[in-house]
Formats: C-alpha cells, structure tokens, sequence
C-alpha cells in the first residue's frame, strides 16, 4: 500500500488512479546514473478537463462544506504523514532530482511538512472583517476560497515548491491540480498518495504528470481554472502571464534570479566564505535564489578567492544516495549542457577561471557531475553576470565602494534575494533597504522558514510564497451589506 501510487505512477483524478487517457507515458531519469527511474502518465487535455470537473465538484461537495477547523486538520495531517514517510520520499526526490540524500532528508522533506503544519494552522484564522460605513448599514466582509488553483512546479525543489502552493490552497478551502515538472513527477505523485492516506476528501488534490509544453499550455487555457501559482523561469512565467490573459485567471510567479552576495572588507571573512559556498554550491546551484554573483570589495579580493577556491575544491561530487554527499548530481543533461555552455562563454568572454570548469564523474562512468565552478575577473557586462546559470557556477565580480557594490547589486533585471556581509550594523540595514530584492540576508545565505515571506522583486515575480502574506493569493475578498434601517 505505502508504495502503490508510485508502482502505478498514474495520475490523480478524484481521488483514483488512472492512466493518462491517452494511454502515453514518460521516463523519469536518474540524473545519478543515466537510467530510467520510473515512467509516469502523460496527461493531457482531456485528462485535464476531468480533473478540473473534479476540483469544481470538490468545492461544491464535502470540501465545501466542511468547517475551516477541521480542514486544518487534514492539512496538518498531510504534512505529519509526510514526515512519517520521510525517509521514502525523500529517497525518490534524491532519485529524480539528483540532490544528496542529506539535503532531501533533512532540509527539503521536513521543510515541506512543515509548511503543511503551519497552514493548517492558519485555516481557522483566515477571517474577514466588519467595516464602520456610512448610514445604517452592516458592512463585512467575507474571505473566501478563489476556486480551483493550479500549481506548476519546476524541478529543483520539486515536493518543497509544490507545499508553499498546495498547503495555503488548501488551507483556505481552494481545490488544487498539482503539476509537477516532467524530469521529477515522483514526490508530487507520493503526496497525492498521502492525501489519500489521511482522508482528504475526492477531488480536492488532482495531480497531473505531463510535458509543460502541452499539459501546462492546456491549464493556461482552461477556462475552468481559477489561479495559477507558478515557480519556474522567467520566459515561461510570462508566456503564463499572456496566456492568463485571455481568461483573466489570478496568477502568482516565483521566477528566476541573479542574486547579489556582498562582501564589505570588514566582513568576517571566514564565516562570509562559508556563505559564499552555501550560497553558490548548496543544491548544486539549482536554487533560484542562488547567490551566483559574488561582489567583492576590491581590497580583500585576492584574498577572499584565493580562500572561497581553497573551499570549493574541497567539494567533491558524490553519489547522492550515500548520506555523506554534500554535492550531487545535476538534474538533467539539458542543465548539464546549459551549465557547460556558460563555462565556454565565461572563459571566451574572458573571465579567469580559478576553480573547476568541468564535468566530473563518480567513478561509475556515468551520471550529470559537474564540479564546483568559480570564475573570478568577472566583469558587470559578461554574460554570466548576467543570465541565470542554475548550476554551481560562481561568478566573482569586484567593487570599489558600497555605492558602487549597491549600483552593481541592483544592476540585474532580476530581484529574487541578496546577501551582505559586514561587521557594521549601520551599513548592513542601509544596503538592506537599498537592495531591490525579495529577500535579503544579512551575514547568513539561504536560510528560509514557513513564517516568513519569499518572492521576487523586479523580472523575478510577484506575489509572495510562505508566510500569512501568501494567504491573500488564495482567498478572495466579499463585502456585504446589510440594511439596518427599521
Ligand atoms: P520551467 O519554467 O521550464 O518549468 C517549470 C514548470 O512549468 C514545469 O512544471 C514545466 O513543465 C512547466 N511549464 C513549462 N512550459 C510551460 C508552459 N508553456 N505553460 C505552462 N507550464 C509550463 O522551469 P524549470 O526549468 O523547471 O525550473 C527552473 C527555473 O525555476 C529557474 O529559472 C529558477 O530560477 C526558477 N525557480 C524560481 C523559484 C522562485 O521561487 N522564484 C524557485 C525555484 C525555481
């Protein structure tokens, strides 16, 4: 039982698993070893029409109906039952991911079970208002669920991205269709199984498997979609955002970044290396708030490289599955190739290379291993100071003063997060509100929690993910009015 929707890997409509109407199915790969992991459903429109059918009945049946106490419940117990299988899950997200068991287990996994223990805490606390208007009225104001929400997920932090959409959704009373992207179905799959496993009512969870290009264009269309909550890249957050259009559906975008990492000269070097390191190198880089641009005052700049290349080249890839890997696989040979290609712009458009450059392997021949790349002499004009890589690729660019660090910081048509490092409180708040990013950190990198909120500035999106803010995307606001006059 515990494994039976990821033996079938079908899709989930109303609570049943079913081929793809179509019948055509899809490999999943194994980043780590080239082979095929899994084959999975490819749905389409047809699929998709009954998913929403079901969505639609879901809001008007028990899901509807029930009170918002007791929908928290079933959304807390999906995060609980989620850590119960923690040690599964996380396995098949290392498999089609490619990431290091240890960040699978012990930082995604928990996390996304986390973000459903706080929304579901959050169920019975989303209330509306009574508003003092003029005349002898009562005005208040509903909040109330926006209908059926899809949630289009990418592939870097596949089950994590898929809870900051699919808990507060649900939490506040919407149904969902979860598309997970087409290189890691598996964990979305998983928790389709655990809805079922903790009662959530039919239809209030449908997961689709199926190629972007078609099953996404197609939940872009459909007319029966309320919202979508999409993370993904830039380009294809704005053809969403066109094609929105055309039914006016509410949409959030969680895009790409470019994200500055700013180290002042009176930084803590040792720990501002550290940040760099997590910064760049913690899942392989494919973080979209990966901090890909290292700006480095020029007077403690050859020290500083020297050090941070001293580091990376500590950092060996290894197989993800074995707990002692801190460097994984990357997720596809198209981001391998994409990672790959940038190196070769990197070095033509000339930056020094000064730390790995290639692809690596783990003595088994095979697998998407790239090793820990950093380019120092980057110039603010190059391409890779530029354009989101999405893999452990570094680039360190100089400045001469904060003016010029802030000037060079915001000079990206990204806004997603920044890091500044220093030892001067007053300087580390100014830059902080001089930044135009979502997010930015103060002597840390990627650190995140439930409770706060994450979104982009800029090209990098709108609306935010985690955090009471997200419950606004997820609930619609009623005013009614209630003559008093006797
Ligand atoms: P992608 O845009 O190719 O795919 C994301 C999802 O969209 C997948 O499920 C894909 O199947 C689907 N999709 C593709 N084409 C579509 C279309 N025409 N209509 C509807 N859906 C479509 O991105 P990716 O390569 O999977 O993910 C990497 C990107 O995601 C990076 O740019 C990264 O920065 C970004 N990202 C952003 C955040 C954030 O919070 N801002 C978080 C993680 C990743």
């Amino acid at each position: 039982m515990a494994t039976a929707a990821i033996d079938q890997k079908q899709l989930l409509i109303n609570n049943e698993w079913r081929p793809a109407s179509s019948g055509k199915t899809m490999d999943v790969i194994n980043p780590a070893t080239e082979d095929v992991c899994a084959s999975v459903a490819s749905a389409d429109r047809a699929d998709l029409d009954a998913a929403v059918d079901a969505a639609r009945a879901a809001l008007n049946g028990p899901w509807g109906q029930m009170s918002a106490r007791e929908r928290g419940r079933l959304v807390r117990k999906l995060g609980e039952r989620l850590m119960e299988r923690a040690d599964e899950v996380s396995r098949l997200e290392t498999l089609h991911n490619g990431k290091p068991i240890n960040e699978s287990r012990h930082v995604e996994i928990p996390a996304a079970a986390e973000c459903f223990e706080y929304y579901g805490g959050w169920s019975d606390k989303v209330m509306g208002e009574t508003i003092p208007v003029k005349g002898n009225h009562l005005a208040y104001t509903l909040r109330e669920p926006v209908g059926v929400v899809a949630a289009i997920v990418p592939w870097n932090f596949p089950l994590l991205l898929a809870a900051w959409k699919v808990a507060p959704a649900l939490a506040c009373g919407n149904t969902v269709i979860l598309k997970p992207a087409s290189q890691t179905p598996l964990t979305a799959l998983a928790l389709g199984e655990i809805a079922i496993e903790v009662g959530l009512p039919k239809g209030v969870l449908n997961v689709l498997t199926g190629p972007g290009s078609t099953l996404g264009q197609a939940i872009v269309e459909h007319p029966g979609i309320d919202k979508i909550a999409f993370t993904g890249d830039t380009s294809t957050g704005k053809g969403i955002m066109r094609g929105a259009a055309e039914t006016l559906k509410k949409i959030t975008l969680e895009l790409g970044g470019k994200s500055p990492n700013i180290v002042l000269a009176d930084a803590d070097i040792e720990s501002a290396i550290r940040g760099a390191t997590i910064g760049i190198f913690y899942g392989k880089g494919e973080v979209c708030a990966a901090g890909s641009r290292l700006l480095v005052d020029r007077s403690i700049k050859s020290e500083f490289v020297d050090k941070l290349v001293a580091r990376a080249k500590k950092i060996v890839a290894g197989d993800p599955l074995d707990p002692k890997t801190r460097l994984g696989a990357i997720s596809s040979k198209k981001q391998l190739e994409t990672d790959l290609r940038y190196i070769e712009i990197a070095k033509k458009e000339g930056a020094t290379l000064v730390a790995g450059g290639g692809r690596t392997d783990i003595g088994t021949g095979k697998g998407y291993f790239m090793q820990p790349t950093v380019f120092a002499d980057v110039r603010p004009e190059m391409t890779i100071a530029r354009e989101e890589i999405f893999g452990p690729v570094l680039a360190a660019i100089e400045f001469a003063d904060l003016d010029e660090a802030i000037a060079r910081a915001n000079d990206s048509t990204y806004g997603l997060a920044a890091g500044i490092w220093t030892r001067d409180i007053k300087k580390a708040h100014y830059v902080a509100r001089k930044l135009q990013a979502g997010t930015v950190w103060i002597n840390t990198y990627n650190v995140y929690d439930t409770a706060a909120p994450f979104g982009g500035y800029k090209q990098s999106g709108f609306g935010r993910e985690m955090s009471a803010h997200a419950l606004e995307h997820y609930t619609q606001i009623k005013s009614v009015w209630v003559d008093l006059n006797m």
